[in-house]
């Protein structure tokens, strides 16, 4: 009657769903991705960075190194058009890794492929249901897929979310933006600038010919396939040219809608990543949080799945990344806010980046962008408790190491900072 039967099915295999999968794999549980697409293009650039916490995640599990090599580090963090020092964070990675979200996914792939996660490509989540015990997944091809969990990492539009009965309430678009990569056979005015209603930034990708640009629209407009004509009218109103923009190789549009879900889990059923939060790319941190959903998630499934925890443990996933990404919906709006060029709003935007370049707030907000100062509220307690393991130096009976070397397997450590064998003597101190 099934086609296959799996501990874990993962529907989307994005960047949240293929790093779920290698924190599930990694801990031996038997996972599968179910993704649309063929293959790991991604349409267009989206993501164009990961920052400290995320890159720490990567480091955790021993692959950092293969998305640095490919980056480029950023020392600073960007607040509304103003620089700011960030060099000063306390983290081996104290930059933002420019790369991609097309090299990122396909990183992740190739670790998942590793992990020997069993991916179904070229095929959709269609239907489910879900029981005491199971969940009984359709694919659009016929088959049918048991697991135990499904876990929807399927994006913004996420069917699993809407078949779960999972309430999406936020706030709806007010401004739209055209996003595209194009030639253009005059030269673009290069740089960002605030426009009325929003922000207009035209950059040149890395083959050297191409401009990548962001428009914001002089109306809210929808649907997600805009006509070439409509960018064409954009960037006039905009900049007063089109620039002989030409031979579109992408065009999308995007909103600055904000959406939250009410649950993260319902029964058998989770979200994460995009499924459970979507909201302007401002501030560059939607991939970024789909990691850390994703990490949070990982290990807490695996521990039920494998009967060592009770199911109740994955309540405090939602718990937990549910404050994190009401948080987020309220930067990117207070982002997009900032980011009108009115008279008014360009004096504020002003005041607020002098006020960004003081040491303690300055501090405060990139720590905010790495998402180093998150702090899950685990009730009273050590002030350490429920913030992130930093990557301390531990000198140890065999030699030198770091904690994140020790967490590569992706199973909990128990650091034992007093006598070898005597849990009772650890210094508190
Ligand atoms: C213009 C733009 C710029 C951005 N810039 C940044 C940035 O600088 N930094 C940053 O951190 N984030 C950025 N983001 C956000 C980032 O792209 C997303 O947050 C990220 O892709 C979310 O990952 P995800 O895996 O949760 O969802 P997605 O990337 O949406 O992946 C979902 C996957 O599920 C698959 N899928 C969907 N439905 C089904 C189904 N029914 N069955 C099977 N498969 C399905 C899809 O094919 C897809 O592969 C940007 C986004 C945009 C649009």
């Amino acid at each position: 009657m099934y086609s296959s039967e799996h501990e874990v099915v993962i529907a989307g295999g994005g960047p949240t769903g293929l790093m779920l999968a290698g924190e599930l794999a990694l801990a031996g549980v038997d996972v599968a991705i179910v993704e649309r697409r063929i293959n790991q293009d991604v349409e267009g650039s989206r993501a164009s960075g990961l920052h400290p916490r995320a890159i720490e995640l990567l480091d955790q599990r021993g692959i950092a190194d293969r998305f640095v090599s490919q980056g480029e580090k950023h020392y600073v963090v960007l607040f509304a058009g103003a620089v700011l020092d960030a060099s000063d964070r306390s983290t081996r990675h104290n930059y933002t890794l420019a790369l991609w979200q097309e090299k990122i996914e396909r990183g992740l792939a190739d670790w998942t492929s590793e992990l020997a996660v069993q991916t179904y490509r070229g095929c959709e989540v269609t239907d489910f249901v879900q029981d005491d015990a199971h969940t009984v997944v359709a694919l659009n091809d016929g088959r049918v897929l048991r697991s135990k969990y499904l876990v929807g990492c399927d994006g913004g539009r996420s069917l699993v979310r809407k078949m779960a009965g999972i309430d999406f309430p936020g706030r709806g678009p007010a401004i739209s933006y055209l996003i595209f990569e194009a030639y253009m056979a005059d030269e673009p005015a290069l740089g960002m600038r605030h426009g009325e209603r929003g922000v207009y930034a035209l950059v040149r990708l890395e083959d050297g010919k191409r401009v990548r640009g962001v428009v914001t629209e002089q109306q809210l407009e929808r649907g997600d396939n805009p006509a070439f004509e409509e960018l064409r009218t954009a960037l006039v109103a905009a900049y007063g040219s089109d620039f002989g923009v030409h031979n579109v190789t992408w065009l999308s549009r995007f909103t600055d809608a904000a959406r939250q879900a009410t649950f993260y889990r319902k029964g058998r059923v989770l979200l994460a990543g995009d499924a459970a939060h979507v909201h302007s790319p401002v501030g560059g941190q939607g991939l970024n949080i789909g990691l850390q959903d994703a990490v949070n998630l990982g290990w807490k499934l695996a521990q039920v799945v494998k009967g060592i925890s009770p199911a109740s443990l994955l309540d405090s996933y939602h718990a937990e990344r549910h404050p994190v990404g009401a948080a987020l919906l309220k930067q990117t709006l207070a982002l997009t806010a900032l980011n009108r060029g009115d008279e008014r709003t360009n004096a504020l935007r002003e005041m607020m980046a002098q006020v960004m370049q003081m040491d303690v707030p300055r501090r405060w907000y990139t720590a905010t962008m790495s998402s180093l100062d998150i702090r899950y509220d685990l009730g009273e307690g050590h002030p350490l408790l429920g913030r992130r393991m930093p990557d301390l130096d531990l000198v140890t009976a065999v030699g030198p190491t770091r904690v994140f070397m020790l967490l590569h397997d992706a199973r909990p450590v128990l650091l034992n900072l007093g006598q070898p064998g005597d849990l009772g003597l650890v210094d508190k101190g």
